[in-house]
């Protein structure tokens, strides 16, 4: 008996009609799945993504060359050699990472007492060698200044929990 129904299963093609029905109960349902990268997910505002050297309103830099960053970073990925500068302020002369090291943990930008670090919204950042993702003072200073509205925002956000 389990032979016949067998035999009429394979001649009715059952199982591809079985597949086209599963096909078919999920054809009107709404869609799970985005057209990256025309559209994105929603994203949290602690999102830590790419990093960037933040300076205040009037063009200054907000870092001070604490080091604190350096310090506890458990990936040993950030760089940093400082001077005193003619005002008497003291600043970095070299703030580099290397995000081939970072694991992304954002100890560093809990760290920074001027939030001067911060891992900003950007994640499509990926590159084809590892010396690209080698980011000096420049290029986050760059960063800075490209996601600062974005980066002011989500600390705002982020105050009232901090
Ligand atoms: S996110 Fe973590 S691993 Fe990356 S630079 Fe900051 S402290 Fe280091
Ligand atoms: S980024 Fe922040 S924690 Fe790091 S050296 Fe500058 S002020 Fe200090």
């Amino acid at each position: 008996m389990n032979r016949a129904i067998s035999y009429v299963k394979t001649f009715a093609l059952w199982e591809l009609l079985k597949g086209l029905s599963v096909t078919l109960r999920n054809f009107f349902r709404r869609s799970v799945t985005l057209s990256y990268p025309e559209e994105k997910t929603p994203q949290s505002h602690r999102f830590r993504g790419l990093h960037a050297l933040r300076r205040y309103p009037n063009g200054e830099e907000r870092c001070i060359a604490c080091k604190l960053c350096e310090a506890v970073c458990p990936a040993l990925a950030i760089t940093i050699e400082s001077d005193v500068g003619e005002d008497g302020t003291r600043r970095t002369t070299r703030y580099d990472i290397d995000l081939f090291k970072c694991i992304y943990c954002g100890f560093c930008e809990e760290a920074c007492p001027v939030d001067a670090i911060v891992e900003g919204p950007n994640f499509e950042f990926a590159t084809e060698t590892r010396e690209e993702l080698y980011y000096n003072k420049e290029k986050l200073l760059d960063n800075g200044d490209r996601w600062e509205t974005e980066i002011a925002q989500n600390l705002e956000l982020d105050a009232p929990y901090r």
